[in-house]
């Protein structure tokens, strides 16, 4: 661990605690920083991006799918045009490649009707209906009857991204607290402030003052608003893994944009889609298997590349069998169990609550990578009533 980022040389007290180092606790962090003068950082793992955030598939959405007004619809779009200039302005790998939603049969079509007009509802201006043969013409190895084209998605290099963020945060003065756990958090009315104890990977546990704590903590936010004392319903989170298969035998190379299915109904996923990274490789994923038990596990079980094979099929007609072979898990944070509608996700400071200072980000789910930086300024929206 590098010293600057020890704990025990700089805890002394606080003006903003953010609580998780993922995509989102870092663009935060970042953000924080242009307004605050001690920012801290408190991670439990020994570097950035250790959970969710190093498991997704690295997409930038467009924003099509989400209900317009929602925070994931406005935070998408926003954050999407944010991510570019970026990823420009900061030399970090990205592609904006597009992607096809593909019909592969007639009764899709409604469907994928229902998805641009969606799209045209968030201000997805720049998506189209396209024919089979114009869709071939970008993709001459997928099998469709109708698509959607969203010249606006592409990948990042998430890792890249999130180290910009990191030593953008530090430039400006942030210090990251690694391997260090929160396993207290508790309000202290009197002095406007919250108590925050954490346990170091010594052993050691000490605690300190912040003024305002953001929680950040993805699959462990839940968890982190229950120590603070918020017993909401609302924020009971679930978890869902997502598997992802590797394209072996130079079946990668046969396609290069992002190619999803029509989402089925009541999915809790997009469906299973070819994902590019920037190194040339091709993932297809992600499923969503609902973990009833709440453990966290990133095992890809080799038996579900039979789904993956029959379900990515009907748009890849080239692929055999044995193309694919277990790559990645992912594990979201999910504010729905199976059959519940589509949450939003809760992005709330507490002061009603009686937690003044206290933001809480719970179901932090996709697309939350893409919204990361618009969740950055939307936090500091939210703290801005106490300058
Ligand atoms: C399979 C899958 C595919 C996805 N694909 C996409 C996509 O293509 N595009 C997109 O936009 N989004 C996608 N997402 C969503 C995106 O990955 C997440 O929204 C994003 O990474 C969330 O970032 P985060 O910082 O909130 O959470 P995380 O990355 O999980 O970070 C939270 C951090 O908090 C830390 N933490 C937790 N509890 C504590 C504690 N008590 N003390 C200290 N630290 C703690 C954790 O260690 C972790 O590092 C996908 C997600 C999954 C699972």
């Amino acid at each position: 661990m590098h010293p600057y980022y020890h704990p025990i040389f700089f805890f002394v007290d606080s003006e903003v605690t953010i609580i998780g180092a993922g995509v989102v606790g870092l663009a935060i962090a970042s953000e924080l920083s242009r307004y605050y003068s001690r920012v801290f950082v408190i991670e439990r793992h020994d570097h950035f991006g250790m959970e969710t955030s190093s498991r997704n598939s690295e997409v930038i959405h467009s924003g099509i799918y989400y209900r317009p007004g929602t925070l994931k619809a406005r935070l998408c779009r926003e954050g999407r045009d944010m991510l570019y200039r970026y990823c420009r302005g900061h030399d970090i790998g990205y592609r904006k490649c597009g992607k096809l939603i593909v019909a592969t049969q007639k009764n899709d079509i409604d469907k994928l009707k229902e998805i641009l007009a969606t799209a045209h509802k968030n201000d997805v201006s720049d998506a189209r209906m396209i024919t089979a043969g114009e869709a071939e013409k970008m993709e001459p190895h997928i099998r469709t009857v109708q698509n959607l084209f969203f010249p606006s998605s592409g990948i990042v290099d998430i890792h890249g991204l999130m180290q910009s963020l990191e030593n953008e945060s530090v430039n400006r003065g942030v210090d990251f607290a690694y391997g260090c756990e929160v396993i207290g958090l508790k309000q202290d009315p009197g002095n406007h402030e919250y108590i925050i104890s954490i346990l170091d990977t010594d052993g050691s546990s000490f605690d300190f003052t912040s003024r305002y704590v953001i929680n950040s903590a993805g699959l462990g936010a839940e968890k982190i608003a229950r120590m603070a004392g918020i017993e909401d319903p609302q924020y009971k989170t679930w978890f869902w893994k997502g598997e992802y298969f590797a394209l072996l035998n130079g079946k990668h190379k046969l396609i290069n944009r992002l190619v999803y299915p029509v989402p089925e109904p009541n999915t809790t996923g997009l469906g299973i889609h070819t994902t590019p990274d920037l190194s040339g490789r091709q993932k297809l994923g992600p499923n969503a298997l609902f973990l009833e038990d709440g453990k966290i596990d990133y095992s890809v079980d080799p038996t579900h590349a039979k789904e993956f094979y029959q379900k990515a099929s009907r748009f890849l007609p080239f692929l055999e069998p044995g193309d694919l072979a277990p790559d990645q898990a992912g594990i979201r944070p999910k504010l729905q169990r199976p059959g519940d509608p589509a949450r939003d996700f809760i992005i709330r400071e507490e002061e009603k609550k009686g937690f003044p200072g206290l933001v809480n980000l719970i179901g932090i789910e996709s697309p939350g990578l893409t919204a990361a930086l618009s969740i950055g300024n939307h936090v500091r929206s939210l703290l801005k009533k106490y300058d």
